[in-house]
């Protein structure tokens, strides 16, 4: 077994504690699958009013942990649980102020105006906190632009960077969305503590503001984007979000490891939330959780058109305005959609209209709802995830686990999971889903609707399509031994 390490990871969102999206599932499997191998891993969360404290056992665990923001001191402590099922600690920073309101990152309409504050002082705080228990992790695990200012600060804090406490920890990054980027005014650089020294082009500096995603992207050890595909498209011109020059020159310490899923949690063997279990040995199940959907929705019950389903943010970049462009196209097609989500309010009403104008044809459901996305991941036939661009996505691998046949956009982590349908795959017995590349209507139309015809004419190898998809191994633990290689390949460097 390789050397057992102690990683902190550091996030904004973990589930069961607080999820809005890919992150929080991400935060919430991963650290403690590398803890079950063996490493000593724990997770530093803030404490967010929306995390439901009676049904996690929270101990104090430091009365009191002080960050300094400009000339505000903020008072805070920290409270630790234990995962659920799991001995792995968690952390909780307490700041009322801060964190002690509805929601994580705004209102539900608007980012509140503090995020800078928020999150630079929870990565202030992360740092004291561990010179208060006196643990000293070999690597910290920073995830996304709420994190960022961690790397920047091991290097650069004068207190911190002159400490021997702190001098031996090396960092890692983890990209889950490079399009989400914290860059707020460059008065965030003193104010946290740093010298004005970083604040150049090739430090922290984007756009002559201070960026939290630029600071982790210059100043961590080893980068980590969450599929192959993804870490190759953000070097591109134009695809990196502003960040491609930095990236390229990061190209060797950038590796892309793809995530996994919870196989527990997305089971439909053992799914609670669905009408009915099934596994790949009979699909009888799966016809009732399609029954169950169609009813919940009133939908005439045509087991012999497919029924669409997506759960997902409604927004553009999860190719919701292709869905829209598209909307009555993909109505005329021999089909049922229904639609779970929420996100750009244009996209909500226009998705809500049109379902409002074909009730026998689209159904749309406005909302987070997590046992409904259960249910449409088990009751789907297809499910449709044209992404703009994708880092990772996770739903279509519960899809695919659940025999619900993805049809996707060729893009970062969709291209990586899934295994496109040709005629000439379907010859050699391959293929999981429906691919196309081009970022138009006609092509997700016409992807549909040969998705549509090979269903209807040829039930035989639609069937060897969805146990192949169902076989497909999207644990974590393929992954986990990756991520142990990159923490390995950094301790022991020197
Ligand atoms: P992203 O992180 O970009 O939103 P992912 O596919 O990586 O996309 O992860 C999305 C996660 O959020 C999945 O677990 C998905 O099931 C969940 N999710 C998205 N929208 C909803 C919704 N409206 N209701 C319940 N769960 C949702």
């Amino acid at each position: 077994m390789n050397q057992p390490l102690k990683v902190l990871f550091i996030a904004s969102e973990a589930s069961p504690f607080c999820k809005t999206g890919g992150l929080a599932d991400v935060m919430g499997a991963l650290p403690r699958v590398l803890r079950d191998r063996g490493h000593d891993v724990r997770l530093l969360l803030p404490r967010y009013e929306d995390i439901d404290q009676s049904r996690f056992r929270f101990l104090p665990l430091m009365p009191e942990l002080v960050a300094q923001y400009a000339d505000r001191r903020f008072v805070g402590s920290v409270l630790r649980c234990n995962f659920p099922k799991s001995d792995m600690p968690v952390y909780f920073l307490d700041e009322p102020i801060l964190f002690g309101r509805p929601g994580i990152y705004g209102d539900g309409r608007f980012d509140f105006p503090d995020n800078h504050v928020r999150f630079a002082v929870f990565n202030l705080a992360a740092l004291w906190m561990l010179k208060g228990l006196d643990w000293q992790p070999d690597i910290i695990h920073c995830n996304d632009w709420q994190t960022g200012l961690v790397p920047a600060l091991l290097r650069h804090h004068p207190v911190i960077s002159a400490d021997p406490f702190w001098s031996s920890i090396k960092t890692v990054f983890s990209i889950h969305n490079l399009a989400y980027q914290g860059n707020f005014d460059k008065y965030l650089i003193p104010a946290v503590g740093l010298p004005w020294d970083v604040f150049t082009h090739d430090g922290l500096e984007f756009y002559n503001k201070a960026s939290f995603m630029k600071s982790a992207l210059v100043y961590s050890d080893k980068l980590h984007a969450v599929s192959p595909t993804y870490a190759e498209e953000i070097q591109v011109d134009g695809q990196g979000a502003g960040m491609e020059g930095t990236l390229r020159g990061r190209a060797n310490d950038l590796h892309g490891i793809l995530n996994g899923i919870d196989q527990e949690e997305w089971d439909p063997e053992t799914d609670a939330h669905i009408a009915c279990n099934y596994g790949p040995s009979g699909l009888e199940g799966k016809a009732a959780c399609t029954r169950a959907l169609r009813e919940r929705f009133a939908l005439p019950d045509t087991p012999e058109k497919p029924l669409v389903v997506s759960v997902s943010r409604m927004v553009a970049a999860k190719g919701f305005d292709l869905i829209s462009d598209a909307l009555e196209r993909l109505l005329e097609l021999d089909a049922q959609f229904v639609f779970l989500g929420s996100g750009d309010p244009l996209l909500e009403r226009a998705l809500t209209e049109a379902a409002a104008a074909a009730p026998d044809r689209l159904a749309v459901t406005i909302g987070y709802d997590v046992p409904l996305s259960h249910q449409m991941v088990a009751g789907g036939d297809l499910f449709l995830m044209p992404s703009y661009y994708e880092p990772c996505g996770l739903t279509q691998m519960y899809a695919m686990r659940y025999g619900t046949v993805p049809v996707v956009r060729r893009t970062g982590g969709l291209a990586d999971s899934v295994d496109a349908i040709t005629p000439g795959s379907l010859r050699d017995h391959r293929g999981t889903g429906f691919a196309f590349e081009p970022y138009t209507p006609e092509a997700l139309v016409e992807t549909l609707r040969e998705a549509i015809a090979l269903r209807s004419s040829d039930k035989p190898t639609w069937r060897e399509i969805q146990h192949r998809a169902m076989a497909r191994d999207f644990s974590w633990s393929q992954s986990a031994a990756s991520y142990e290689q990159l923490y390995q390949a950094l301790t022991a460097a020197p």
